[in-house]
């Protein structure tokens, strides 16, 4: 049961073009003080600064079985994944996780304790995953998913997961779920 899919859950940002404050073509390189390239606007000084973004989602359960979701989207067309997305500018992680998780599947739940804090360095990501309980098995999934349902432990699709912070995070629950230690686990998946 070796889980094996990728690490991108989308491309990194490229490197910007032109100034979004003035429009004027930006320079790649390292301001004085500092020490990393940046995207340098000479026009009207601005410093473009990027950093790593947040996928938030969720572990929904219902009756002892985890809800899964077929990706109707790219990257990963076709695979499952659990109900997880970037976060967006204004709300909370509790926040982006339950959207998430209502846009993909449609499930009622209730949100749960932070699960696993997953570092994602090569892709610059940090992706959150909390624990959710369905409040019924009623799903009514969006246009991001092809369709969702109720896996056992023991049905989980091991390689047919959309990303490495998924399987790891599934693993991680099927695991705790049999020694009754639960998380939080924080850690990083480096380059394999
Ligand atoms: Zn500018």
């Amino acid at each position: 049961m070796t889980p094996r899919a990728p690490d991108f859950y989308f491309p990194a940002p490229r490197s910007q073009r032109y100034c979004s404050q003035c429009g004027a073509t930006l320079s790649r390189e390292v301001p004085p003080g500092d020490n990393r390239l940046r995207d340098l606007c000479h026009h009207c000084g601005a410093v473009h600064y990027q950093n790593p973004r947040m996928v938030v989602g969720t572990v929904p359960v219902w009756e002892g079985r985890i809800l899964l979701c077929r990706r109707a989207i790219e990257p990963r067309y076709d695979t499952w994944t659990l109900p997880a997305g970037f976060m967006e500018l204004g709300e909370t992680t509790e926040q982006g996780a339950a959207r998430e998780t209502q846009e993909e599947s449609g499930a009622r739940i209730e949100l749960g304790a932070l699960y696993t804090v997953i570092d994602v360095p090569q892709v610059e990501q940090v992706h959150l995953y909390f624990l959710a309980r369905a409040l019924g098995p009623e799903l009514d999934p969006g246009p991001e998913s092809l369709y969702a349902r109720w896996f056992e432990p023991a049905e989980i699709p091991w390689d047919e997961l959309s990303f490495r912070t998924v399987a790891s995070t599934l693993r991680h629950y099927v695991q705790d779920r049999e020694n009754g230690h639960w998380g939080p686990h924080h850690y990083s998946l480096g380059k394999e």
